[in-house]
Parts: C-alpha cells; structure tokens; sequence
C-alpha cells in the first residue's frame, strides 16, 4: 500500500525540536501514576496543534483528538511513565532523580524502557499529521497512557470513559522502541506479546526456636518445596508446543538464623501465550502451593493472591500485514522485518480487547548499529543493553525519526483520503 499526502518536509527541524524535548523528557522521568509533569508538557505542546485536549484521563492521562472531515477512527497510544531504576548510561542528559515510590521509600527513577521516545515520537507523528490534515479525512485519537509498567494504566483510562468519552477507535496503533539496530522495525502478526500474571502467596507454619524444629512447622522449608516444585509446571505440564515463564522473583521469611518464623511469603510472576495455558498454570500453581502446605501440616491454607493480569497482546494477522506492507514501501525490505512474539508483557492488548478494534503493535530499534554489528562480530550480543537495564537509552538519531515516520506511515494506512482527492 503506497503512502500518499504527507510532506516530510519540516522533519528535520522538527526533529531537532523533538531531540530537545525527548532529552528533557529522559532527564526529568517520572514514576507510575506520578507522571504529571510529563503530562502537562504533552498537553502544552498538543493544544497548539489544534487538537481537543483532554487531561487527568484514568489518573495523570491524556487525551487529543483531532477531526478532519469523515473517515476512520485511528487511536495512536504511547506510554508516559520511568522506572525505579539508578541511570548508568553515562550521557550527558541521564536522570538524576529521585521519588517516593509506592511503598513510601525513595528510589532513583529512569526511562529505562523507553516510554519518554514513545512520547516523543507520537507528539511528532501528532504534529506532521495536523499539519497535513487536508491530506486526509477521519479522525485522530491520541492517547498518552500512565502507569504502563503497572500493567493497570490502559485499564485505568478505558474505566475513566476513554471510549464513552472520546471516539472510539476503529483500529489501534502502538509501537515499543527495543533492542534492535536503531532504524529498523520488527513486526509480528498474530500472539505478540504475552500474558503477565502476578501473585503474592502466603505460607503458613508455625514458629518457634531453632534448636526444637519438631515442636514447630517450617514455612522455610514449605517454601523451598514450593519454589521447586512450581519449576515442574513449565516442564511437565505445559504442552512442549507451548511456552510460558513462571519466576518466583520475591521469597521472604524469617527474622534470625535460630528462629524459625511463622510464614513465608512468595511473590510469583508468569508469562503465557493462550488463554488455555494462562488458566492451566494459574490453576497448577495453586495446587502445588496448597499440596505442599497440606504435605508440611500447615496449620492453616495458604493465601494465593492474583494481584495484576495483562491480557495476552495479540495482533490483528490482516491488519498487521497491511501495515507491515506500508512500512516495507515508505522504509524499504532492509529495514522492516518479521520477528518472533516476545515473553515481555505491555497493556496496549487492553484497548483492543475492550473496544473490539484490531491492534497492531509493532517494535522499533533503538541501538546503535555499529555497536549491534561489533557485539555480534564479537559473540557479545547478551551484552546489549535491553529495556530495564541501566545501561539501556536509545540513540537518539535515527531512532526518534524512523518513530516519527512509522507512526505518520501506520496512521495514513488506516485514515482515508479526503472526498475531493487533495493527495
Ligand atoms: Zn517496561
Ligand atoms: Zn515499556
């Protein structure tokens, strides 16, 4: 599918504009549900580009919509907010900052995964697309999105009325800038990126001193079991076709070496690819849990508590196609690429399934090629930096205007052309 009607020219000064405002954005990142500074900078550059702007949207949210004559309904998203991560990237706009997390302690705070390019890059696919409105006809829904890595941001602005409130989409449009060459594009049609679910399990056993196990039942113990006993569920019980991931990322118990403690705690995260392999390991890892707290005499059940669930992102297989075409045209065959469906989690599946638009998500490159190039001469491609390191910062260039064009590219896909044929 040829891309018509835009003029691309202005992207080199507005790239420059952008870099300044990316940097800014990079210096200055913001926690989950904090991100009000970013907000307020993305509403102040919106409204001048003539969109209906819309804050405090599902928390620190915002919305524009631009209209231009009939047509399709097309949603763009980007993601506001940092991580509690200490930069060591080493660049001369790396983060400093500190916040106060969600537990009331500080923690220093860094785009590590990218979120303040998605932002950036939207706000200049904004820009050239209300520069060109005549070129098109529909409209455009903007959506910058809070507390993705909450896995509850999308949720949260879906329930705050997006789709009651705004036009509701007819198709949904995304992209996360990841671990490939800066300037390409990875795309993947069908399961994309995976189911994430968290628990927090209590284990019960009853205390008492070190030296007297048998007057006691050791949760350490119980726990132990547990942990090894839920690596069995990936291995035997998921089909080998299948995949999925199951982490136990938090263990917790005990106060003193001769003290055996009253409970354990466990804080478990999986990833899955099927709504039948979700359930199936949702329901094994609560049966491992209660047999071996039954198998120890625990003298009370266990607590299992599903506490997030991100939906399975999958994209629409012919939406994606079309898009993937339209990128081959604008980029060329060297630079767009299938890629296979990753175990990291992201929201954006949330629109789609509560809209009923097809989604096409989509990663683009961040990495310097000639670093890429050397780590794989090398045999040194583990030691990229990817999303969440403190090691990882997109290259600036050309990785804020490849993110520019593949949005303008995507959404001219799917806007229609205006009745008197201006193209
Ligand atoms: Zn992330
Ligand atoms: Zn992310």
């Amino acid at each position: 599918m040829m891309v018509t009607g835009i003029s691309w020219t202005g992207l080199d000064e507005l790239s420059v504009r952008l870099a300044d405002f990316y940097r800014d954005l990079h210096e200055h990142p913001e926690l989950s549900l904090q991100e009000h500074r970013t907000a307020r900078r993305v509403a102040d550059a919106l409204r001048p580009l003539g969109f209906d702007v819309t804050e405090q949207v599902g928390g620190t949210g915002v919305v524009g919509v631009l209209r231009s004559g009939d047509g399709p309904i097309v949603m763009m998203r980007a993601d506001l907010d940092a991580l509690p991560v200490a930069e060591k990237t080493g660049l001369p706009y790396a983060s400093t900052a500190r916040a106060t997390g969600t537990d009331g302690r500080e923690v220093p705070v860094m785009h590590a995964c990218g979120h303040d390019m998605h932002t950036t890059c939207l706000l200049g696919a904004a820009t050239l697309l209300a520069r060109a409105a005549g070129t098109w006809s529909g409209t455009l829904l903007v959506v910058f999105q809070p507390a993705e890595e909450l896995g509850r941001g999308a949720r949260d602005m879906v329930d705050d009325g997006l789709f009651l409130r705004f036009p509701k989409p007819d198709i949904v449009l995304g992209q996360h800038v990841g671990p490939l060459p800066a300037g390409t594009i990875g795309h993947t049609a069908g399961p994309f990126m995976a189911a994430a679910d968290s628990a927090n399990v209590v284990l019960h056993g009853r205390g008492g001193h070190g030296s007297r196990p048998e007057a006691t039942v050791d949760p350490v113990l119980m726990a132990a079991h547990v942990v090894t006993r839920l690596q069995g569920i990936v291995a035997r019980e998921v089909p080998p076709a299948e995949t999925a991931v199951l982490t136990v990322g938090r263990l917790q118990a005990g106060t003193k070496d001769n003290i055996i403690p009253d409970t354990a705690e466990l804080g478990i995260n999986i990833r899955t690819y099927s709504p039948r392999t979700r359930a199936l390991v949702r329901e094994a890892i609560e049966r491992v849990i209660h047999s071996e707290a039954a198998a120890s005499a625990a003298p009370r059940p266990p607590e299992v508590e599903w506490i997030t669930g991100v939906p399975l992102l999958v994209n629409d297989p012919s939406a994606t196609a079309t898009t993937a075409a339209a990128f081959t045209e604008h980029f060329g065959e060297q630079r767009v690429r299938p890629m296979p469906p990753v175990a990291a989690s992201e929201d954006v599946g949330v629109y789609g399934e509560a809209s009923g638009a097809p989604t096409v998500y989509w990663f683009w490159g961040g990495l310097d090629a000639d670093t890429v190039t050397a780590a794989f001469r090398d045999g040194r491609f583990d030691s990229l930096p990817t999303n969440h390191s403190p090691h990882f910062a997109p290259v600036v260039e050309p990785t804020l205007t490849t993110g520019v064009q593949t949005l303008v590219v995507a959404a001219l896909t799917w806007l229609g052309k205006p009745a008197d044929g201006l193209d």
